[in-house]
């Protein structure tokens, strides 16, 4: 492509691009199709000759949009909803055309330093005391085995790296800890690091859907007992099923006794901390040795940027740098190598679209952003709560709300779950809006989650209206 198509084909790009933002709402938000039905379209292999732009976008246009589920409709309110705004959209332009690798300082500096500081930005912006140091990830899913693998090393002075897990003298089972309501991340990074999903212990809950700590404590001290070495705990501030939040202050007072390391996975809530108010749920931040939260799901920037800080960042590069002669810089020990800092090499231009972000809101514009939603969900849990057929599941958490339709004389379990995910399809199906669920103690509910940028006050109170109109049409 020469680039004087590019400029006619970016133009038409941008204006469809423009256009699609203004009348996303006139978009299914969910479509209604079935599998197979868009692969179906597509040609068995791919052209021998080269084919046009305008045929090409006519494809994306006929075939590929109406598949879609869109994540940035005001009405999408299921799972967390993913970030992403304008300004976000022209970092990713730019981003796109430089194409540059930002693994080394030296192949992409100015990359590597505004990266560093977005980061430092970020940490105090959320309270986090100025020894931790930050590193955007491509998902928290990484972040957090990156937690395990540096707790793991830190704890076996850097060997296991060398000598693998049987060298841990072979009757010794490494456990690790997190509530019942974490997130399957850890498990995945349980087995990748080696640990074993076994390992991991799921501590029970208490009735805010809280980690017990005394569970935790007990746990702590049978595993001992039984010849197994505690390395890791991770505490979950705002876990998916409903948003709950394990104690940290009183996790951290834990990890202090048995000399732990403390992973805090605030993937989705820890956007909220960027909110003074909120801050108090990181509580005692001495103890906490790393903490991931996803800019990517609440604070209006797209996929993938994930913020992982660190208490101590020669821990994880001891545990991940790699340097093969082919890799070695001769600045190396005067610049961060962000390649030593996560586990792909190759790296993207992360730290654009934040910055575009935060300059392009500015922080007050971004904390209003996210009060609104939490507001918003405050409201509609208030809602939820008055009506006689409806009740919250949990207590509303930020701005995810967990209720369920629970019709007068119908109490029976299993009709109650068959109920609700009735609802909860004819809801997806109809395209107006999207929610999901989750199972808490057997109970099936539906989560309502608000965070996608044009989201407004009036969408969800006419979502809740849709709601209670859907539910009254469905046989009990
Ligand atoms: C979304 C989420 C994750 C996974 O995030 P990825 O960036 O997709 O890996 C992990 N933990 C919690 C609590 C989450 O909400």
């Amino acid at each position: 492509m020469d680039t004087d198509t590019f400029r006619q084909q970016a133009h038409v790009l941008v204006d469809w691009m423009a256009d699609f933002v203004e009348e996303i709402e006139s978009y299914p938000v969910k479509p209604n199709i079935a599998p197979d039905q868009i692969k179906k379209q597509l040609p068995q292999s791919p052209p021998e000759d080269a084919e046009s732009f305008e045929i090409i976008f006519k494809d994306f246009v006929d075939i590929i949009m109406p598949g879609m589920t869109h994540w940035q409709h005001p009405n999408f309110f299921a799972y967390f909803p993913t970030g992403g705004s304008l300004p976000s959209v022209l970092a990713e332009m730019l981003i796109s055309i430089l194409a540059a690798q930002c693994m080394s300082w030296q192949t992409s500096p100015a990359a590597t330093e505004l990266e560093t500081q977005v980061m430092s930005w970020l940490r105090d912006l959320i309270g986090l005391p100025k020894t931790f140091s930050g590193v955007i990830q491509d998902s928290a899913s990484s972040a957090s085995l990156c937690a395990l693998l540096s707790a793991r090393e830190s704890s076996s002075d850097f060997q296991t790296n060398w000598h693998g897990m049987s060298q841990n003298s072979q009757s010794v089972k490494l456990t690790v800890y997190c509530s019942d309501q974490a997130h399957s991340s850890i498990d995945k990074a349980m087995a990748i690091a080696g640990f074993g999903r076994h390992n991991l212990r799921k501590i029970a809950v208490d009735d805010q859907l809280s980690m017990k700590v005394g569970e935790l404590e007990k746990c702590i001290q049978a595993d001992i007992a039984n010849n197994c070495q505690p390395i890791c705990v991770i505490a979950t501030l705002g876990t998916t099923a409903t948003g709950s939040m394990d104690n940290i202050m009183a996790i951290s007072a834990c990890c202090k006794r048995y000399k732990l390391w403390l992973h805090v996975d605030a993937a989705w809530a820890g956007n909220a901390l960027i909110i003074p108010d909120y801050q108090y749920l990181l509580a005692d931040v001495t103890a906490i040795d790393s903490l991931v939260f996803n800019p990517h799901k609440w604070l209006l920037t797209h996929v993938d940027c994930s913020a992982y800080f660190v208490k101590d960042e020669q821990i994880l590069t001891k545990t991940l740098a790699i340097a093969p002669e082919y890799l070695k810089t001769v600045e190396a020990d005067k610049v961060i190598n962000y390649r030593d800092w996560s586990i792909p090499l190759g790296r993207r231009f992360r730290a654009l679209k934040l910055w575009f972000v935060l300059r392009s809101f500015g922080i007050k514009n971004i904390q209003t952003i996210i009060a609104n939603h939490i507001a918003w969900a405050k409201n509609l849990a208030d809602n939820i709560q008055q009506h006689p057929d409806f009740e919250m599941m949990a207590p509303v958490s930020l701005s995810l709300c967990c209720f369920r339709y629970h019709p007068q004389g119908c109490d029976e379990l299993s009709l109650l779950n068959q109920l609700n995910a009735n609802l909860l399809n004819k809801l997806n199906d109809s395209g107006k809006i999207y929610l999901s669920h989750a199972k808490i103690n057997e109970h099936y509910i539906i989560r309502f989650s608000v965070g996608a940028e044009r989201t407004t006050e009036q969408h969800v109170k006419q979502a809740w209206q849709f709601i209670q109109d859907t539910a009254v049409t469905l046989n009990t």
